[in-house]
């Protein structure tokens, strides 16, 4: 043993055993708050909108794909039931007559364990009872206690009147509830989203004129006023392309991009939902598509001054996003999105981006539709988070560098939200897109303002390894 491996080993606090180090980093994770950054929840202020309990549960748009599958039944004909009989379907075709093996129906079993219910019975009786007799607010606090969660991000919309009545009410909710402005009616479907814009006393048209785009600009700083969101956000297709010939590519560069920046706000980009694939299976029928990362690459490249919060939906695009986040300092990666949000998937890009990014990611949201789900996204995604670290730390250890239980705690908190916190600058200074990124020799990200039309040759020049 050399000097330094021994001076490391008498580091005060130091793990020396992989049994230690692996007892600690399972208790870290397992104990650390975690801010979800994307959800579907919503506070209790706003009314139905906030789902919970056994029906909804049942219900969740996966359960709905999974029971098609298995059930002989035509969807016009499952989604003219009622709540409670889908409910009653799902539960005696997925659990009942089969064991729940995959992700979601596992998920509804741990539940279900985790708040003291029976997952073998034989109907939904107890279970419906259960859930009568909590209040919204106590049942709330408790599975945010159970899923040691600080807080979740929302998804808003500018254009639902569900939403309306909250936000022209002065947008009072619990606090633990953030609000995140999303723009997929805006950027996916310019043309039909105009007449909705326009009623709301903002005279854009579907010709992207000067004024159009002024009008736009004075909706979205509107919405933001009103929602202060954390970020702006936007599911976008496989096929989505920047720079490119479409009202989309405007209204991004021209008025979301500048909102952002003014406002110091991140851009969240989803990237890769082919929707209604199967249109009859409506929130279930949508599907995935790998996407082209140069747009991503592009965006972050030609506005340095903005940040960027990306997903990917396909498994294919995971590796190109973590090598596009190593060259841009205003790409920060996170969650396992949607399809990829299985423990065989999670353990693969987690490790993948470790040993690309350090802990310089967000590993996971949880993108919750019923409260009741945090539970087991949250149980399911940290096991998988904490294994992956684990090896990362053990790896080091071999190596002769030991970690103290104070240094694991550190990147658990970064992971868990330390690093969403200070990217829509809730903690310290957001860092801004000339920051340096890890692999730019020196170069600031700001040497790679260009003008749109110029990317291409730009990018052979500028962009390297
Ligand atoms: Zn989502």
């Amino acid at each position: 043993m050399n000097q330094h491996t021994q001076s490391a080993n008498h580091l005060h606090g130091a793990l020396r055993e992989p049994s230690a180090l692996r007892a600690c980093v399972t208790e870290t994770v397992f104990r650390t708050r975690v801010f979800d950054m994307h959800t579907h929840l919503f506070a209790p202020q706003f009314g139905a909108l906030n789902l919970w309990g056994i029906d909804e549960l049942l219900t969740y748009h996966y359960l709905i794909a999974e029971l098609m599958r298995a059930e002989n039944i035509a969807p016009r004909k499952f989604f003219a039931l009622s709540k409670g009989e889908q409910a009653d379907l799902v539960w005696h075709t997925l659990f009942i007559e089969r064991a729940p093996l995959s992700e979601a129906t596992r998920g509804i079993i741990r539940a279900l364990t985790a708040l003291d219910l029976n997952p073998r019975a034989k109907d939904l009786r107890e279970a419906r009872a259960f859930f009568a007799n909590q209040k919204a607010e106590d049942f709330l606090n408790r599975v945010f206690e159970i899923a040691c969660v600080s807080g979740v991000v929302m998804t808003n919309d500018p254009l639902d009147a569900a939403e309306a009545g909250v936000w022209n009410d002065g947008g009072e909710f619990d606090s633990r509830f953030h609000a995140a402005l999303r723009m997929d009616r805006l950027l996916n479907g310019w043309r039909e989203a105009v007449p909705h814009i326009k009623a709301q006393g903002f005279s854009v048209q579907e010709d992207l004129s000067a004024g159009a785009l002024a009008e736009t600009r004075r909706f979205l700083d509107a919405w933001i006023e009103r929602m202060k969101p954390l970020y702006l956000a936007v599911s976008l297709p496989d096929t989505f392309a920047f720079p490119e010939d479409s009202a989309r590519s405007k209204l991004i560069s021209e008025v979301v991009l500048p909102a952002c920046r003014e406002h110091d706000k991140p851009l969240a980009m989803m990237i890769g939902v082919r929707r209604r694939v199967n249109p009859e299976l409506q929130l279930a029928g949508d599907a995935l598509g790998r996407a082209d990362i140069t747009a991503v690459t592009n965006l972050c490249a030609a506005y340095p001054d903005n940040r960027f919060l990306v997903t990917m939906l396909a498994r294919e695009n995971q590796h190109e996003l973590c090598v596009a986040a190593r060259k841009f300092g205003n790409l920060m990666p996170f969650g396992c999105w949607w399809f990829l949000n299985n423990p065989s998937i999670i353990s693969e890009v987690t490790r993948e981006r470790f040993e690309l990014l350090g802990a310089s990611f967000i590993p996971q949201h949880s993108d919750a539709r019923v409260l009741d789900q945090l539970i087991y996204k949250w149980e399911h995604s940290r096991r998988v988070i904490a294994d992956a670290l684990y090896e990362s730390f053990k790896c080091l250890m071999d190596n002769g560098w030991f970690a103290t239980p104070k240094e694991i705690e550190q990147e658990v908190t970064r992971l868990f939200s330390g690093n969403f916190r200070q990217w829509v600058g809730l903690e310290t200074k957001a860092r801004g897109g000339g920051s340096l990124s890890p692999d730019s020799d020196g170069r600031s990200a700001r040497e790679f303002e260009f003008e749109i039309t110029d990317l291409k040759q730009q990018q052979r020049t500028k962009i390297q390894d």
